[in-house]
């Protein structure tokens, strides 16, 4: 079985910030999730390079746009890897694999007759890299978004003939029984897209004669494509199109498009139509997550307002921070974040409860036994408990990207070891019964061990980490695998007797 999922790739007129940083975190826990189910997964992300916008911002710079591309690209490749996001692939639409097919996608569309010239005049805006409505300005006939006046523009372009697909693209969207659904998720959004749809589609402009950086039209080297249906393409040349037929059948159609809900029409409405119009498979599922208000107001660049990944990596470390961002937010939906509630939810969360679970079990056994785990009877009963909770609605949270929920669930798993501690009294237990204080301990780590199984495609060293700390034996991505494939634990458990217990003991430095 194979899983295919996608972020947006990214305009490099950027750097990576916490929007970014949320979509790319959000696919990368899916990504390693199904891995740890068994699935064959190609996890892509890239950088989208070229348009007007670019070349512009690369020009203020002083530097030439492929050279400008480069540099901030490569912003992006370290982000991700400072984050532990593990991309299979990294696509940039300035590489050769992405003109080919591109070239091949617009030659097949335009033998179609789906795309034809047509003089064009209207207002363009170069933030939104399209043609406004007058209906779209704001009262002073500026971009309400980049609060610029767009140019009046007049140019003979090609278009595509988008319309032809209202139909059809109303089928696949809202009829589940389809074989080519569309599941567009949340279903507010979908909703929003079906209403918008209904309205009628007119055809869009494919190509620009004003714009040098970008792909040529094959048919006419004096337009470049669109740079949105540019970007859009490279979620099928990453995966072999046109030049890998096998990488290709095996991965698309993609299984979830991830993104933000600014750019949701285009994924779902022009994105399938050109696949459509070049007889190709539809995605299955794409799924946007709100937008972010920082205490309230809108982040933005001219508000100074906006977080960047690097400073959440600083306050919080690499796994708290991959954790804390999707914990905090109901995906799908708008969120609003503060440092105090991301602290707050650190300490909550992190500090008191996982952190606390571990430390409180480490003394015991520092005190008692050494650091080394107990010789006892093994009883699995709480670790067995642990796992009941986290199946009822774990699995099918992460299964449909409710990774807040899926987050939720993990705390609840957590708080109940914490709970069996309370009702045990181990400490008690240490004058008066060390074979069954020696049992106590054996169990809680047997309960941590399957919290950190569940832990790990949020935070993948801190899971490992624990898996030291409890002396759990075997790779812990090897054995997660074995065990969400197979859904048992193992008779014997997971950590074992005798072994030593080693590791820092506090995981998460409560945040004053
Ligand atoms: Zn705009």
């Amino acid at each position: 079985m194979k899983f295919y999922i996608t972020t947006p790739i990214y305009y490099v007129n950027d750097v990576p910030h916490i929007g970014h940083f949320y979509t790319t975190i959000a696919a990368d826990i899916m990504a390693r999730w199904k891995r740890l189910n068994g699935f064959d997964v190609y996890f892509l992300t890239g950088t989208d390079e070229h348009g007007s916008k670019i070349a512009e911002a690369a020009k203020v710079k002083g530097k030439k746009p492929q050279e400008f591309c480069d540099e901030m690209s490569v912003k992006f490749r370290q982000t991700w890897k400072l984050l532990n996001i593990s991309n299979d692939d990294f696509i940039r639409t300035t590489e050769q694999r992405h003109f080919v097919a591109v070239e091949n996608i617009v030659r097949i569309l335009f033998d179609k007759g789906l795309i034809f010239k047509k003089k064009y005049e209207g207002m363009y805006c170069i933030g939104c890299e399209k043609f406004l409505a007058k209906k779209d300005l704001d009262e002073g006939g500026y971009c309400p978004f980049h609060k610029i006046k767009p140019i009046l523009q007049s140019e003979e372009n090609y278009f595509f003939r988008l319309s032809s697909f209202q139909g059809a693209l109303l089928e696949r969207i809202t009829d589940v029984s389809h074989e080519e659904h569309i599941d567009i998720q949340p279903e507010e959004r979908r909703n929003e897209i079906v209403g918008k749809l209904k309205l009628g589609l007119e055809d869009i402009s494919f190509s620009r004669s004003t714009v040098e950086w970008g792909i040529s039209l094959p048919f006419d080297k004096s337009q470049t494509v669109y740079v949105w249906t540019d970007a859009l393409i490279n979620y099928i040349t990453a995966v072999g199109y046109s030049k890998d037929e096998t990488k290709f059948k095996n991965y698309w159609p993609v299984d979830v498009h991830l993104m933000a809900k600014d750019i949701l029409w285009f994924h779902s409405v022009i994105w399938p139509a050109v696949l459509m119009g070049a007889q190709l498979p539809l995605p299955k599922t794409i799924y946007s997550h709100g937008f972010f208000t920082l205490n309230g107001s809108k982040m933005s660049k001219s508000l100074g307002n906006v977080i960047y990944p690097q400073e959440l990596v600083g306050n919080y470390g690499v796994d708290a921070a991959r954790y804390l961002i999707v914990a905090l937010i109901p995906f799908g939906l708008d969120g609003n974040i503060s440092w105090q509630g991301l602290t707050l939810k650190y300490n909550t969360d992190l500090a008191n409860n996982l952190g606390n679970l571990i430390s409180r079990t480490l003394k015991m056994a520092e005190k008692n036994f050494n650091l080394k785990i107990p010789q006892a009877f093994l009883n699995l009963e709480l670790a067995k408990n642990v796992e009941k909770k986290l199946k009822e609605t774990f699995i099918s949270n992460m299964n449909n990207l409710q990774l807040h929920k899926a987050a939720e669930d993990l705390q609840d798993a957590i708080t109940l070891v914490n709970i069996q501690i309370e009702t045990d009294v181990p400490w008690k237990l240490a004058k008066t019964n060390k074979n069954k204080l020696a049992a106590c301990i054996y169990s809680y780590l047997q309960a941590i061990d399957v919290v950190a199984i569940h832990l790990l495609s949020f935070m993948p060293n801190i899971a490992e980490k624990i898996w030291q700390i409890t002396g759990a034996s075997g790779n812990i991505n090897d054995v997660a695998r074995k065990y969400f494939i197979n859904g048992v634990i193992p008779k014997d458990g997971f950590s074992v007797s005798g072994r030593d217990l080693q590791g820092p003991k506090i995981l998460f430095p409560r945040i004053l």
